[in-house]
C-alpha cells in the first residue's frame, strides 16, 4: 500500500476540533488503506517557549488521544519524533539546501513570531518548516527510478505552504545529489481544511493562539462545550446560510456540522430555514458531543495505563527508526559524508 505520514504538536492539554477535522480523522481512516506513520512532534513543540513537565504530560495525553480516536498500533506506527534522532539530522542537511529568503516567505513564521512574548522569536521557529520537511522526507525514500509512489500527508490548509517547500526541497536534493526522494502529496480535506476560531471567525482555530472561548477541545467537558458553541460569534442576522464573506461565523459552524454529521451544507440550510441560530447551535453542540464524548472517555482510561502507552511508543519508535535510519544512510552517502566503516 502507499505510505502516509503526518504529525501533530503536543502544544496544548487537548487537541481541538480543527485538528480533528483537518487532519486526525483522516489519519484514522487512512490507517486501513495505507502504510501509516503518525508522529507526535515534540521537537516542533519547543520552537515556542515551553515548560518541560507540561511537554512530557502533553506528549502522553497526545498519544492517548490518538489511540482513543481509533489509531491502532497494530495497523499504524504511532511514535514520538524525538525518539528518532534522524529527524533532526536530516533537518540539518535540508537546512543547508534552503534559501534564507525562501524560509522567510513562510507565513506561519510571520504569524507565530509576531505573537512571541518578551523572550522574542527563535531560530528554531524560523527553521520549523525545514524540520517538517525532514519529518516527511525521512519516510519518502523510494527512489524515483524504481517507480516509488508519493508519500501522502494528510494536513489542514495551513500546512499547504510547508508541503510545497517540502516538495521543492525533495526536488532540489534529487537534482544536486541524485534521485532520492519522491516529492510528497498534501492530502487536504475538502470543506473542513480550515476550521476557524469561534470568537474570531476569520482566524484559524489554533492550540497556541486561540482563546479558550474560541476553541473546541476534544477533551472538553460537556457543559462548557455546549456553552461555547451557544456563544460562538455569528452576526446580527437570523438565517442559517453559507456565506464566507458576510457570514463567516455561521459558515464555520455549517462546515463543522456538515463534516461531523455527513449532511451537505444545502441540506442543513433547508433543515434550519426560519428556525434561527439557537436551535442550530443546540443541535450542533449535540453532534460535537456525540463525537467527542467517547474519545474523551477512552483517553482518560488510556492515561491510567502508562505502561501500555510506553509499550506503544517503544514499538512505534522501533518501526519508525527502521525506515528513518535506512533513509539517513542513503542521504549521508549521497551528500558525501564518509562512512564510519
Ligand atoms: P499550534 O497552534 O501549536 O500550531 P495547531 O492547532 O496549529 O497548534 P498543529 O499541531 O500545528 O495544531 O497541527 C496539527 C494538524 O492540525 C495539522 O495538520 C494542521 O494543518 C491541522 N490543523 C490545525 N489547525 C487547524 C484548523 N483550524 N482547521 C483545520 N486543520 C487544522
Ligand atoms: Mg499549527
Amino acid at each position: 500500500p502507499p505510505r502516509v505520514l503526518s504529525g501533530i504538536q503536543p502544544t496544548a492539554d487537548s487537541f481541538h476540533l480543527g485538528n480533528y477535522l483537518g487532519a486526525l480523522r483522516q489519519w484514522v481512516s487512512m490507517q486501513d488503506t495505507h502504510d501509516a506513520f503518525y508522529c507526535v512532534v515534540d521537537l516542533h513543540a519547543i520552537t515556542v517557549e515551553h515548560d518541560p513537565a507540561l511537554l512530557r504530560r502533553r506528549t502522553k495525553v497526545a498519544v492517548a488521544q490518538l489511540l482513543a480516536m481509533g489509531l491502532d498500533p497494530d495497523r499504524a506506527t504511532v511514535f514520538v519524533q524525538s525518539h528518532v534522532p534522524e529527524h533532526a539530522e536530516l533537518a540539518w542537511v535540508l537546512g543547508c539546501l534552503t534559501g534564507f529568503g525562501e524560509a522567510q516567505r513562510m507565513t506561519q513564521f510571520k504569524d507565530k513570531s509576531s505573537k512571541q512574548g518578551t523572550g522574542g522569536t527563535t531560530v528554531g521557529l524560523f527553521t520549523y518548516p525545514v524540520l517538517q520537511a525532514a519529518d516527511i522526507l525521512l519516510y519518502s525514500p523510494d527512489p524515483i527510478a524504481e517507480g516509488g509512489r508519493a508519500l501522502r500527508v494528510p494536513v489542514g490548509e495551513d500546512q499547504r505552504q510547508h508541503l510545497e517547500l517540502t516538495r521543492t526541497l525533495a526536488q532540489r536534493f534529487n537534482h544536486r545529489f541524485g534521485d532520492t526522494f519522491v516529492p510528497p502529496d498534501a492530502h487536504i480535506p475538502e470543506g473542513a481544511a480550515k476550521i476557524t476560531d469561534l470568537q474570531e471567525p476569520d482566524a484559524k482555530m489554533s492550540k497556541s493562539a486561540s482563546s479558550p472561548q474560541g476553541i473546541i477541545d476534544v477533551l472538553e467537558e460537556p457543559g462548557p462545550m455546549r456553552k461555547k458553541i451557544m456563544r460562538a460569534v455569528t452576526d446580527t442576522g437570523t438565517e442559517v446560510v453559507y456565506d464566507e464573506e458576510k457570514k463567516a461565523g455561521v459558515t464555520n459552524l455549517l462546515r463543522i456540522f456538515s463534516a461531523l454529521e455527513g449532511s451537505s451544507v444545502p441540506d442543513l440550510e433547508s433543515r434550519y430555514a426560519g428556525s434561527g441560530y439557537g436551535q442550530f447551535k443546540k443541535d450542533l453542540a449535540q453532534v460535537v458531543l456525540d463525537t467527542f464524548t467517547p474519545i474523551r472517555e477512552r483517553t482518560l482510561k488510556l492515561l491510567d495505563d502508562e505502561e501500555r502507552l510506553d509499550r506503544v511508543l517503544a514499538l512505534g519508535a522501533e518501526r519508525a527508526s527502521g525506515v528513518a535510519t535506512a533513509t539517513m544512510e542513503t542521504v549521508r552517502e549521497r551528500v558525501g559524508f564518509v562512512g564510519r566503516g
